[in-house]
């Protein structure tokens, strides 16, 4: 660790937002479990992106001739930067987005900022010999693209941030951020954190709205965009940069289904099975959406399921004690609402939860099960993308994996057996960026990770995310 970033170390979320928060003025942000202001946000229009572009794109020849040795050492230091302000970072993450600090939450959240970071430094990515043995000689390499557009959602900000810039500061590309409306703090402090490390003008975030995205996605200055949200959003996204025929990574919504095969044990995989589902209190891309039981161990599993929600505490981040959060935003809560009365209307039997404390101020739902439901209600056939789990019986495995296909999404699903071959028979039938087994969600920097279907496309992490960052480029001769 360097002396300039202990300097830089904040001690608090408080001091964090001193030097994000605009001197007077900007939008109000509040805190998704209280109510309470968090901070406030300078809220840049298009004329300050194109600003941001124009530095970002006169700063990138220099960034490129540092080279892969120098971009990495700075990615490591980089990554010392955010293990210095962790708790700071993680307490201002913990009340702009809702998420606690303990779980599978924010300080698990700013703790996978720096392991992403160190890992994008190790990749090795050198050029490719394609031919030469007949006196042909053809090589592949990686140049830079430019300037790197990033459009990011508000369920993990700073993780999903790290996620497009560090391959693409890596491979020599300078990066225009655009975080989420909903979070914008949580970005800006991580890059203030960064920025102790990186040179002036390599990394920027310019917060606003979708016509900052409209305009990222469309600047001819703009190489590449990386885009982490919903597919209605990509699909957009996808038409802005039609006119300048932009590289594009989409990491898009989902509906991952999870499939439990009758020879799984109940209580051994409950807890995995939660997690799957309730990570970030159901808030992530690739959690488990539906769950699909056969029949023979329907019943045990809901059992199962219900016993380990019982335990979950949900509650304002910065109590210790809890685990799970209200959802980030209104809109979100409403969704979630909605679906799960689609579910009751339906005659579909509550297991747990389903009843929000009209009382209790923020945005929480509890942790919802849902049993005896229809693989076409909304529950199951929408994205929650909150803490409600529709679980559907099966009798055949031809039969369940038609359902989980049915879908025009595929990001992630899963398999659950005691029987690994078996197991993995059925993970390849399974129209899904990626299947795990016997776990759901467990994303590494060395494995890359993409959708299928309308979940998306590109690939991130490991050598292949490196090289979507790159202008790949054939020397034949
Ligand atoms: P969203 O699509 O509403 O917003 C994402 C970002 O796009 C925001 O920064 C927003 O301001 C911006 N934006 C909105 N309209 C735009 C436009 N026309 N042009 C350019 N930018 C625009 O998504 P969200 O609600 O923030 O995130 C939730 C969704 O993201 C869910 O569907 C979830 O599954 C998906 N998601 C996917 C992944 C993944 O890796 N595949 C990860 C996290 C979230």
């Amino acid at each position: 660790m360097t002396t300039e970033t202990i300097r830089h170390a904040f001690t608090s979320a408080a001091e964090l937002l001193a030097v994000v928060q605009p001197a007077e003025g900007g939008r109000d942000i509040s805190d998704p479990a209280t109510g309470a202001l968090v901070g406030r946000v300078a809220e840049p229009g298009v004329v300050e992106l194109d600003a941001a572009v124009a530095a970002a794109r006169a700063a990138q020849p220099d960034w490129a001739s540092r080279g892969h040795d120098e971009r990495r050492e700075l990615l490591n230091r980089a990554a010392d930067a955010v293990e210095t302000n962790a708790e700071a970072l993680a307490e201002l993450l913990s009340r702009e987005q809702g998420k606690p600090l303990n779980g599978p939450n924010a300080r698990f959240e700013v703790g996978a900022c720096a392991a992403w970071l160190r890992a994008t430094a190790s990749f090795e990515l050198e050029p490719e010999v394609l031919t030469g043995d007949d006196g042909l000689r053809a090589e592949l390499h990686y140049k830079p693209l430019g300037v790197v557009g990033a459009i990011g959602p508000w369920n993990w900000p700073m993780m999903i941030s790290v996620w497009q810039l560090a391959p693409a500061l890596r491979m020599g590309n300078t990066v225009v951020m655009k975080p989420s409306e909903y979070t914008p703090l949580s970005v800006l402090a991580l890059a203030e954190v960064l920025n102790t490390v990186f040179p002036a003008d390599v990394l920027q975030v310019v917060p606003g709205g979708r016509e900052v995205g409209e305009r990222l996605a469309a600047h001819p200055d703009i190489a590449k965009v990386m885009f982490t949200g919903s597919t209605a959003t990509g699909k957009a996204i996808i038409r802005s940069s039609a006119d300048t025929v932009k590289r594009l990574t989409l990491e898009l919504g989902g509906n991952d289904a999870g499939i439990v095969l009758p020879d799984a044990d109940p209580q051994a995989i409950a807890e995995d099975l939660f997690w799957g589902a309730f990570i970030n209190t159901g808030q992530t891309c690739a959690a488990l959406k539906r769950l699909y039981v056969h029949q023979d161990i329907y019943d045990d599993v809901c059992q199962a399921l219900t016993a380990v929600a019982a335990n979950m505490p949900m509650g304002v981040g910065l109590d210790e004690n809890n685990v799970l959060g209200p959802l980030q935003n209104k809109a979100q809560f409403d969704i979630v609402a909605r679906l799960v009365q689609a579910a009751k209307d339906s005659g579909a039997r509550i297991l747990t939860g389903g009843d929000p404390d009209p009382d209790q101020p923020g945005y929480f739902y509890p942790a919802t099960l849902v049993a005896d439901i229809d693989n076409d209600n909304p529950l199951v056939a929408e994205e929650q993308f909150g803490p409600a789990l529709p679980i559907v019986k099966y009798a055949t495995v031809d039969e369940v994996v038609q359902m989980a296909n049915g879908l025009d999404v595929g990001l992630g699903a899963s398999v659950w057996s005691s029987d690994l071959a078996r197991a993995r028979e059925v993970a390849a039938r399974i129209e899904a960026g990626t299947v795990w087994i016997n776990k759901h969600g467990a994303v590494d920097p060395r494995v890359p990770f993409g959708g299928a279907k309308q979940s998306g496309y590109g690939l991130e992490f490991g050598v292949e995310g490196l090289k979507h960052l790159g202008a790949p480029q054939v020397i034949n001769g």
